[in-house]
């Protein structure tokens, strides 16, 4: 008898457990699950996989808190900040120039961003490829990472460029990767992940360069003299503009798709055809790549590249 009591017990409890967690499912529906949450999945679709329980879900099944509930100011979401408050002021382009504060898409989730692009100089490395940059107007092959189709927009953006010989004179020193922390900071610039190029920059304005001794809260005069059309030609690939912020640096473009989602095909017209991410002279491309390592260990660097460079290639050419 208390055998078979013992067993109703088990059968009940497994069948009250199998129910609880019937509705939460790998993710929640899609009504229940917050705007910026539903972009990071529509932004980064390889990489998050899906929302429960104010978390969201990576590919490997690590879980990263959505919104921590912290109240921070905005010192304080320099130094820290949680996935949600990333999105604490919209990319919107009719709010220009930017009011006292707006900075869409300065804040970034250091965490968040590791996750996705990697949270060493090495893993980082490891996902740069070479852009061709504007060769009709005499860029030279850039390095940016291939993860979440970021080269690929970026090599869209050349080409776009590519076709006005006046932008010539902005595209010539752009500067991509670098492993550097943010002027006046410890905080890693979205530079080290291979996210975002500096362009024309002596035709540009950077409000630590503009105003020395100013703070984050300093008020200061927005300043910029931008060819708004190139700005144009980026935001419309999923990338954001530094000279959007009131903290402006408006030679500074990132891609960062969950601000600036990416029109979709019928919004853009006819897709291109054929990106050609690493379609460049091997030598040059080989080159820029073993720059990034010392002395010592650009022999072994050499062979991984060779492997990288053809996958590369294949990789594009499908
Ligand atoms: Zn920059």
């Amino acid at each position: 008898m208390n055998r078979k009591r013992l067993l109703l017990c088990s059968i009940l409890l497994i069948t009250v457990v199998a129910c609880s967690s019937t509705p939460s499912s790998r993710q929640e529906r899609s009504d229940s699950i917050p705007e910026g949450a539903r972009r990071i999945m529509e932004a980064y679709p390889q990489h998050v996989v899906g929302y429960e329980n104010n978390h969201i879900i990576f590919w490997d099944g690590s879980r990263m808190i959505y919104n921590d509930g912290i109240k921070r100011t905005t010192e304080q979401m320099h130094q820290q900040q949680d996935v949600e408050e990333i999105f604490i002021y919209e990319y919107d382009i009719t709010k220009f120039p930017p009011e006292y504060g707006y900075d869409p898409g300065r804040y970034r989730c250091a965490a968040f961003f590791e996750k996705i692009y990697g949270d060493t100089r090495e893993k980082i490395i490891s996902n740069l490829v070479v852009v061709n940059w504007c060769p009709k107007l005499g860029g030279r092959p850039i390095l940016f990472t291939s993860v979440a189709g970021a080269a690929e927009a970026l090599q869209r953006v050349s080409d776009e460029l590519d076709q006005h010989p006046e932008f010539k004179e902005w595209v010539t020193d752009a500067q991509t990767f670098n492993w550097r922390p943010i002027l006046g900071t410890t905080r890693l610039s979205p530079h080290c992940y291979g996210i975002a190029i500096d362009m024309a920059i002596s035709k540009s304005h950077y409000w630590k360069w503009s105003y020395p001794h100013a703070t984050e809260s300093t008020q200061i005069e927005y300043m910029n003299t931008y060819n708004m059309e190139i700005v144009e030609i980026f935001e419309r690939h999923g990338f954001i503009w530094g000279g959007r912020w009131y903290h402006f640096d408006t030679m500074h473009f990132e891609y960062r798709p969950e601000m600036n989602p990416i029109k979709s095909k019928e919004q853009e017209g006819v897709e291109q055809q054929g990106i050609s991410v690493g379609n460049v002279d091997p030598a040059i491309a080989e080159e820029l790549y073993l720059n990034l390592f010392d002395v010592k260990q650009r022999d072994s660097i050499r062979k991984e590249f060779k492997a990288k460079f053809k996958k590369s290639i294949a990789e594009t050419n499908e």
